[in-house]
């Protein structure tokens, strides 16, 4: 959120829509906060009528049955304008979860990358779960404790100032003198969200990486990042509650000690014939109810100052600059020539890439090679926009992918990573990906990519589920159904990233046949691992510290007495090694 832009104004877009609900929901709160006053005014009025020798039984059955009359009608109303508060708060919190998701697909992945999974679910459903608390809870609080009281001393202002002042100072006294002790909250707020995305973020690592944690014999207490910011998060909680309990001891106590001034102004005023005796019972009995609702003030001072905090953080995500889309569509007659001029890149300070140029012609098979950390896979990567080049450019046909629409580059491009993502959903959804083929194109793809066989000796076939709740598949299996994938997809140029730990002999068979049939034909960039498998590529580029040093076919470059002609001598060695 801007520093300068009020909670209010910064959430009156959201209510889009919900203003009407909202405002009747508010309305009914108003009345009910009037119809708390009814039961008083009963006993006002019955002794009242006492003290004057008028009471008889239709009056005080009358009073009794009002009172009665708008307790039942206040509850319903309180029924029907909690309905609507809180229909408007999860309608808004729905808004606005769906805007940050949306613009969240329109980042770059470095935000994943750079924002930890838990940091992203405290945003998403922590932080905008306050708007529940807030819309629901607060704003009703609020309209009941300020718009009725408010109301009635201006009432009361007009049948005797002197006393209504008096029942103004404890309300003056509870807010301000709570404010003043409360000013260090704000801060603290910041730092609850704080460690409470924390928190989220080490507990997510610590489930995904349960199964590392229990090979190495570390226990929660081990688990270092967790227990720590379950630490920060507990003495931030701590700091909170001593800062907070004392101002709402200081303004219950001030809230309740009404009476403490209207009693003796009031017999003052009564002994010196200023007030009548009705007047004064009433303003004693007003004195004992007139600020109940202003209880709630502190936690909707607390409320607004964690909402605020809370809405900083998906403020920060919404405002994140979106990955360039360009309006460009290219054709698939088109011949899909990619190059890389001049292309530098840095994860934040940390320099990946360095001046790369390289041309890589429309149908050819390019390798990349080099040590680990050399900058193979950001290359790679950036052809599909994962990122925006720090500077430089990357053209396919011509022309700059800032150029293309976001929709034609996916078109163009399929990446079959080495970290295959497998759906929790079925065989079929897994290799079609939300695209609806046919599921005769799937069998075709899967045959392809010579995972066909498997799927069909499963019970249930390509409705087999996987994932969490489904059967579970090997390394190589889980390549092949990225293969599959990227054949049905059967986009012109394929980036693919060559496993090393799935390398058993029939897997690495049944690879490099799914391989032929995916790369036929088009545009390829294989970030490779194991040198045999390159050895016929179109080119092959040398990567070294985020540079490209050496480029050319396998039998010049091994003669070069270069990077690769070592790579290559010590790849040679170890594998005789392993055969040994
Ligand atoms: P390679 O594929 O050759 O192993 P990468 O392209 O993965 O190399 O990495 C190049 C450099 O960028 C390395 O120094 C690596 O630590 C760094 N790097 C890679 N990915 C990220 C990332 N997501 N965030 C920050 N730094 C990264």
């Amino acid at each position: 959120m801007n520093k300068n832009q009020s909670l209010f104004h910064s959430m009156f877009p959201l209510l889009k829509g919900e203003r009407i609900k909202l405002s009747f929901g508010l309305l009914l709160a108003v009345i009910c906060s009037a119809l708390s006053f009814v039961p008083y005014l009963a006993v006002y009025n019955i002794i009242l009528g006492l003290s004057e020798n008028k009471l008889n039984f239709s009056f005080i059955i009358f009073w009794a049955f009002l009172s009665i009359g708008s307790v039942i009608l206040k509850s319903l109303l309180m029924s029907i304008a909690s309905l609507c508060t809180h229909t408007s708060a999860f309608n808004t919190m729905h808004k606005l979860k769906i805007k940050v998701l949306q613009h969240m697909s329109s980042l770059n992945l470095g935000f994943f990358n750079n924002n930890s999974q838990g940091k992203i679910k405290t945003a998403i459903f922590d932080d905008i779960g306050r708007l529940e608390n807030f819309i629901a809870h607060n704003l009703l609080e609020l309209a009941q404790s300020f718009i009725v009281p408010l109301i009635l001393f201006i009432v009361l202002l007009t049948i005797q100032p002197i006393m209504a002042l008096c029942i103004l100072i404890p309300a003056v006294l509870g807010i301000v003198i709570p404010m003043k002790i409360m000013k260090g909250y704000p801060d603290l707020t910041k730092e609850y969200t704080n460690t409470f995305s924390s928190v989220n973020s080490s507990i997510n690592e610590m489930i995904t990486g349960m199964q590392v944690l229990k090979m190495y014999h570390l226990s929660a207490k081990h688990f270092k990042r967790y227990t720590n910011s379950l630490k920060q998060y507990t003495t931030c909680l701590k700091k909170m509650a001593k800062t907070s309990c004392s101002p709402i001891a200081v303004t219950v106590v001030i809230l309740d000690s009404a009476i403490l001034f209207t009693l003796p102004v009031g017999g003052f005023l009564y002994l010196h014939s200023m007030i009548t005796l009705g007047k004064y019972l009433l303003f004693i009995l007003l004195s004992m109810c007139f600020f109940s609702a202003f209880f709630n003030l502190i936690n909707i001072r607390m409320g607004i100052m964690e909402l605020k905090s809370g809405l900083t953080h998906v403020q920060e995500i919404i405002n994140m600059e979106s990955i360039k889309n360009g309006t460009v569509t290219l054709s698939s007659q088109d011949c899909y020539d990619i190059e890389l001029r001049n292309v530098s890149f840095s994860y934040g300070n940390n320099a990946a890439l360095s001046n790369v140029t390289l041309i890589i012609p429309n149908g050819t098979l390019t390798a990349f090679v080099g040590a680990s950390g050399a900058g193979k896979t950001t290359a790679a990567q950036l052809i599909g926009r994962y990122w925006n080049v720090t500077s430089g450019e990357i053209l396919i046909n011509g022309i700059n992918i800032n150029d293309i629409s976001t929709k034609s580059l996916m078109n163009l491009t399929a990446f079959v990573f080495q970290d295959v993502f497998i759906l929790d959903d079925t065989l079929y959804e897994n290799i079609a990906m939300g695209s609806d083929a046919e599921m005769s194109k799937v069998i075709e793809a899967a045959k392809a990519a010579q995972i066909h066989d498997f799927i069909q000796n499963l019970p249930n076939g390509y409705k087999t589920s996987l994932g969490v709740s489904g059967i579970k598949l090997s390394g190589g299996q889980k390549q092949r159904i990225a293969i599959a994938r990227a054949i049905l997809k059967d986009a012109p140029i394929i980036i693919f990233d060559e496993a090393t730990s799935f390398s058993d002999i029939e897997n690495e068979h049944k690879i490099q046949l799914a391989l032929q049939s995916l790369l036929k034909g088009k545009t390829t960039i294989m970030i490779a691992h194991r040198l045999h498998t390159i050895k016929n590529a179109d080119n092959i580029a040398v990567f070294d510290e985020g540079k490209v040093v050496e480029q050319g076919k396998h039998d010049d470059l091994t003669k070069s007495d270069g990077i690769y002609e070592k790579m290559w001598n010590t790849y040679i060695y170890s594998s005789v090694k392993e055969v040994m």
